[in-house]
């Protein structure tokens, strides 16, 4: 039977060394850095929560190359939050802290770009943060390093800048979840499938960037994300 249009095209984020990685789905983890937690107004470990962006709000950056986000349309408070992200490639339901890591395909830097005036207004109201979060271009990603050449990721910087001034800067190891426990999680509330994505939340220093900012993210052995604002 045929389509009664085109079908989208499979959504894809190159991988260090050639090919391509299909994404099925986007999960990201709200607060999982403390300092973080704090300046957004919580504290403590709490469990970790999850909220997702559709497949299609990936930005796909190839290495070396500087991205383009256009500024999304009802905000005047585009945020950057960079994100270490978690490539799923054998799914699972109910995975165990141990076995976690044979479910990881490989890693990214990731930045869940969130319209927080959008946000703020969502979460007062007790509204879903969708409009806030789960927008067009909204997840820009740089290539995916295999697992197989990166190693696990369990320490190491993750920081960002913008136009050469640092704004965040943590280490891994400062996760309040960790890779292990986050795939736990969520894969007891959704089944992980093949191609899935996992940002695992931003450490402290989020804020805001205008048009014509330069956003430079790094983390140790993924190398440099750039993305420049459009005027
Ligand atoms: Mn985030």
């Amino acid at each position: 039977m045929s389509f009664v249009f085109a079908p989208p095209a499979v959504v894809r984020v190159p991988v260090v060394g050639g090919s391509a990685f299909p994404v099925h789905r986007i999960y990201c983890v709200g607060r999982n850095y403390a300092e973080h937690a704090q300046e957004m107004g919580f504290t403590g470990r709490e469990p970790p929560f999850f909220f997702l962006k559709p497949a299609d709000a990936v930005l796909a950056v190839a290495d070396g190359e500087i991205g383009e986000i256009d500024y999304p349309s009802l905000t005047a408070d585009l945020h950057h939050e960079i994100e270490l992200v978690v490539a799923i490639g054998k799914g699972g339901s109910a995975i165990e802290v141990g076995d976690a890591s044979t479910h990881i395909w490989g890693y990214a830097i990731g930045l869940d770009m969130t319209r927080r005036d959008l946000q703020t207004e969502m979460k007062k109201q007790g509204r879903p943060w969708c409009i806030g979060k789960a927008f067009e271009q909204s997840a820009p990603i740089g290539p995916i390093h295999p697992l197989a050449r990166a190693g696990l990721l369990i320490q190491g910087s993750i920081e960002l800048s913008v136009g050469g001034q640092l704004r965040q800067k943590a280490d891994l190891k400062d996760l309040v979840w960790n890779v292990a426990e986050t795939i736990a999680h969520l894969s007891r509330a959704w089944t992980l499938q093949p191609g899935d994505l996992i940002f695992t939340g931003t450490p402290a220093g989020v804020g805001a960037v205008v048009p014509g900012d330069l956003i430079e993210g790094r983390i140790s052995g993924l190398g440099t994300l750039r993305l420049r604002v459009k005027g």
